[in-house]
C-alpha cells in the first residue's frame, strides 16, 4: 500500500500519466478481487465498508426492482446485523416498502423451505446474513439463493464475517449480491466491495462522477484498494489450513468454557458456525461488566455487534431467538484470529471462570 500514499499520488480518475498509474493498479486490483470471488471485475464495486455495501445492496436493489417490476417485499431476518435490519426497517418506515421477516430456527438459521413459502412475485430482495457476526450460526446460502434464483428474486447475502471462514465463490453460492468489509480480514478500516451480478441493476445512492460504472461515485481510497486485494489474496491462500485451526481452537474453547463454568450455554449453531466464533450466555452477569474485566486481564472481547457497544439494550439477535433479556445481557463473544494460539485458550479459561464467579458474587449482593 505505501508508495500508492506519496509516491504514486494520482487520481485514477484523471487521464493524465498519474492518473494512470493508480487506475491501473485499481484495475489489477478489481481482477484479483473479482477472480476470488469468483466473479467478473466490472461485477465489483468498491465501498468505504460493510455497512456501505449492504445499504447500497438493499436500497439500490429495491428502489430499482420497484421502478422495473413493481416489487416493493422486503424479504429478511431478524438475525441481521444493524447494517442490514436498520436499512430493511428504514425502507419501511420510510419508502413504503413491505418488510418481512423470515423465520429462523434456535440456532439462528433459515429453512430453505420457510424462504420458498414466504417468496411473493413482487419481492423485491431477499437479504440473508452469511456468517452471524454474533452468534457464529453459517446459513445454508446455497440453498437459499437456488430458490430466489428459480423464482427471478436478487438474492443478497452479508457476507462480512465469511470471507477467510467459510467458501465465499459467488458462482457456486448462487449469489447475486454480496457485502464484504477489508477489516474483518486484515485489510485496512474504511475498505468493503459489494459484488453485483451483472444484470442486477441497483440505483447509485451517491452520486455525482462516473466512478464505478455509475453506482458509486467519489474518487477511490487507492491505498486501501491495494491492501483490500492482498489481504484477500492472503485469506484465500490460507484458507484450509486456517479453518482447520481455527474449528479447533474453537471447539476446545467452546468444550472448555460450558465444562468450566455453570449456567453458561452456547448461543448459536454448534457445529454450523463460523470457525474462529465462539459465543456464550452466562446467568446472572452484565455483558459489560465481563468485557471491561476481560479487557484488564488483557482480552479483547464483546457480545453483541461492536457497533452496539455501550447500548444498554438486549441484543436483538438473542431476543429474535427466544432468549429473556436476564440470559441475553449475559451474552459474551469471543472471536479467534491468526495469532490465537492453544495457549491463548488455556490463558482464557484459566481467567474466564474466576471473573465470572467474583462478577456472579456482586450481581447477588447488589439490589
Ligand atoms: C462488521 C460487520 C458489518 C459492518 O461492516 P463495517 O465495515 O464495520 O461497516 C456488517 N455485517 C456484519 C455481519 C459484520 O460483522
Amino acid at each position: 500500500m505505501m508508495p500508492y500514499f506519496s509516491e504514486h499520488f494520482g487520481n485514477p480518475a484523471s487521464t493524465h500519466q498519474w492518473g494512470q498509474i493508480t487506475d491501473h493498479v485499481v484495475m489489477s486490483s478489481r481482477q484479483g478481487i473479482a477472480k476470488i470471488l469468483g466473479g467478473a471485475p466490472n461485477e465489483v464495486v468498491f465501498t468505504s465498508c460493510g455497512t456501505e455495501s449492504n445499504n447500497l445492496a438493499l436500497r439500490g436493489t429495491v428502489f430499482a426492482e420497484r421502478a422495473r417490476r413493481g416489487a416493493n417485499h422486503i424479504l429478511t431476518t431478524a438475525v441481521e446485523h444493524p447494517a442490514v435490519l436498520r436499512t430493511a426497517i428504514a425502507l419501511a418506515k420510510h419508502h413504503d416498502f413491505e418488510l418481512e421477516m423470515l423465520p429462523v430456527d434456535p440456532f439462528g438459521r433459515v429453512a430453505p423451505k420457510d424462504l420458498a413459502h414466504a417468496l411473493r412475485p413482487s419481492t423485491a430482495i431477499v437479504s440473508v446474513i452469511y456468517g452471524n457476526n454474533e452468534i457464529g450460526t453459517i446459513n445454508p446460502i446455497s440453498d437459499l439463493s437456488a430458490i430466489c434464483r428459480d423464482r427471478g428474486v436478487p438474492f443478497h447475502t452479508d457476507a462480512v464475517q465469511a470471507v477467510g471462514q467459510a467458501p465465499i465463490n459467488v458462482l457456486e453460492l448462487g449469489i447475486d449480491l454480496m457485502s464484504i468489509s477489508g477489516h474483518k480480514f486484515y485489510a485496512p478500516k474504511g475498505i468493503g466491495a459489494l459484488y453485483i451480478r451483472e444484470g442486477i441493476d441497483p440505483v447509485p445512492l451517491q452520486t455525482g462522477g462516473s466512478h464505478e460504472n455509475g453506482l458509486r461515485a467519489g474518487t477511490l481510497n487507492v491505498p486501501s484498494i491495494v491492501g483490500l486485494l492482498d489481504a484477500l489474496k492472503l485469506a484465500a491462500g490460507s484458507y484450509e489450513a486456517h479453518v482447520k485451526k481455527m474449528t479447533s481452537l474453537r471447539d476446545r474453547l467452546i468444550h472448555l468454557v460450558l465444562e468450566h463454568i455453570p449456567e453458561s450455554r452456547l448461543t448459536g449453531h454448534p457445529t454450523q458456525r463460523l470457525p474462529n466464533h465462539a459465543s456464550f450466555t452466562f446467568k446472572g452477569i452484565e455483558s459489560n461488566q465481563l468485557i471491561a474485566a476481560l479487557d484488564l486481564a488483557g482480552f479483547a472481547c464483546s457480545s453483541g455487534s461492536a457497533c452496539k457497544t455501550g447500548d444498554p439494550e438486549p441484543s436483538q439477535v438473542l431476543t429474535a431467538l427466544g432468549y429473556d433479556s436476564e440470559e441475553s445481557s449475559g451474552s459474551l463473544r469471543i472471536t479467534l484470529g491468526r495469532t490465537s494460539t492453544p495457549d491463548s485458550i488455556d490463558d482464557f479459561i484459566e481467567t474466564l471462570p474466576d471473573l465470572i464467579a467474583k462478577l456472579r458474587a456482586v450481581e447477588a449482593i447488589s439490589p
